[in-house]
């Protein structure tokens, strides 16, 4: 077993780049690291510790992904691993990487409208297909809780909206 003084600081880079791959069941373009749900990686005496915020509460992916994580490191030889939730500050869509946001676009997922949401102003939520800002909200719940579903009034489409919060 590994003891803090062994530890190479790139061990820490290389669970990083290993959380990175682990993608989130309800939107498999993203990562976990591209939803920024993984907030720290330390390596105490008592082994590996994860600090994990969930995305939306009672998302049913929380625990699936809790137990890929787990699995990720074991197989890695990493271990023990500690997971510690972290609820508070909650998640926020803020914590989106950019990079993620367009390969949501790209997905043909709308992504969250920025800091919007936050300041209580009406959302434009944009085609993510053709692009135009002429969109309906058809159901507050899309394919997931964590969407919305809308429609296009120029290309017609139908699209899930990531919820913004
Ligand atoms: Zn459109």
């Amino acid at each position: 077993m590994k003891t803090l003084d062994t530890l190479e600081p790139s061990q820490v880079r290389d669970v990083w780049r290993l959380l990175g791959r682990i993608n989130d069941p309800e939107i498999p373009v993203l990562t976990i690291t591209d939803l920024g749900m993984v907030r720290s990686v330390h390596y105490r005496e008592d082994g590996w510790h994860i600090g994990f915020t969930p995305t939306y509460s009672g998302c049913p992916a929380t625990e699936f992904l809790l137990a890929a994580i787990r699995e990720a490191m074991e197989a890695a030889g990493l271990r023990p691993v500690h997971i510690e939730q972290m609820l508070s500050p909650a998640w926020t869509t803020d914590w989106m990487t950019p990079a993620a946001k367009k390969r949501l676009r790209d997905y043909g997922i709308s992504p969250p409208q920025g800091h919007a949401c936050h300041s209580g102003a009406a959302v434009s939520v944009t085609c993510p297909r053709c692009g135009s800002p002429h969109t309906s909200l058809i159901s507050e719940f899309g394919s997931t809780a964590c969407k919305a579903l809308y429609r296009c009034d120029s290309c017609r489409e139908p699209f899930d909206y990531f919820k913004c919060i």
